[in-house]
């Protein structure tokens, strides 16, 4: 069998020009120009590369970008201190803090700081309470841009067995809990560093969701033959080769469907941070 890829770029495309045309019409009918403020501490290469996409992205969307590049020196007052100012700035409707930050600045409580009307990272414990509890929030992007591509891909979720490989509050763990709210309706096993007998578990999954951040992790042989692929990790080869967990070619032979690394997840991230943006934006002037 050769798998089906699943082209998270030619998805993004479409999705970003439907946005344009949200923005566009948002502006036409209520003079609105959403605005999206991203935050980097430092001047860590991936970081500058990643906060560098979500700038342009935006901008090409028609929305307005405001870039904040701090010194890796900034204070915990000092950052918190620019979250405060971006929460009370009327022309910013999300707030982006890029991780990782500098090991003397204390994430948490900086992503506690963002508006939660504001926090399209969806990073905020109380947007994370909320998609938990079930209610109406903005949805972490990688994860939402997981389910976006199981949706393109026409993949039946209700009653199939997922795994996912990594718990983090980033991927692993709020996928779990959209993939499990009613209407999606998947069970789902979330695996980690301490799950024991990985493979056995992995060949249970209709749908196997790979985010630990380890290149060739998942191999063919732990794929059950036609089952769904998707890879999320990002791992940079001594060559400087973009590589996801996934041992792409033998599992491409046992798979059903697989997103490619790079042109899977990653260009679906930022498309979702956009929509949260656009969300945003109306949320904040009671429009929708
Ligand atoms: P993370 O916070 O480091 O979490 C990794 C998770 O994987 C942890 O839960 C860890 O288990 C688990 N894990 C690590 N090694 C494992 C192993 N050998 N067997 C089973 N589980 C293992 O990473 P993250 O932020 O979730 O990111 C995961 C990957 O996705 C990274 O490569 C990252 O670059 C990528 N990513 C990509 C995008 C994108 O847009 N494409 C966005 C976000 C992240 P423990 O909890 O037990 O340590």
């Amino acid at each position: 069998m050769t798998a089906r890829i699943i082209d998270g770029r030619a998805l993004a495309t479409r999705r970003r020009a439907e946005l344009a045309d949200e923005v566009a019409r948002l502006g036409a009918e209520h003079g609105v120009q959403p605005g999206l403020a991203t935050v980097l501490v430092g001047d860590d290469p991936a970081s500058r590369t990643y906060v560098g996409m979500k700038h342009r992205a935006s901008e090409a969307a028609g929305m307005r970008s405001f870039q904040h590049l701090l010194p890796a020196t900034t204070t915990q007052p000092e950052l918190l201190d620019l979250v405060d100012r971006l929460n009370a700035d009327e022309a910013v409707d999300g707030i982006l803090v890029q991780l990782p930050l500098p090991d003397h600045l204390d994430a948490r409580e900086v992503q506690r700081r963002v508006d939660p009307a504001k926090d399209v990272d969806a990073l905020n414990p109380v947007t994370a309470g909320m998609l938990a509890n079930g209610e109406p929030t903005f949805l972490a992007c990688t994860p939402a841009g997981v389910v976006a591509l199981l949706d393109e891909a026409d993949v039946a979720l209700p009653g199939s067995e997922v795994v996912i490989v990594g718990r983090s509050t980033l991927v692993g763990r709020p996928l779990s809990i959209m993939l499990t709210l009613p209407g999606r309706d998947a069970t789902v096993t979330v695996a980690h560093s301490r799950t024991r007998d990985l493979a056995a578990v992995c060949r249970r999954a209709d749908v196997l969701v790979v985010a630990a951040g380890r290149e060739g992790l998942v191999t063919a042989d732990m794929v059950r033959p036609g089952a769904v692929v998707i890879d999320v990790g990002t791992n940079r080869t001594a060559d400087g080769r973009l590589v996801g967990d996934v041992a792409y070619d033998e599992v491409a032979e046992v798979a059903g469907a697989i997103t490619p690394v790079p042109g899977g997840v990653g260009p679906m991230t930022v498309t979702m941070l956009l929509a949260n943006t656009l969300h945003a934006a109306r949320l904040r002037r009671g429009l929708s």
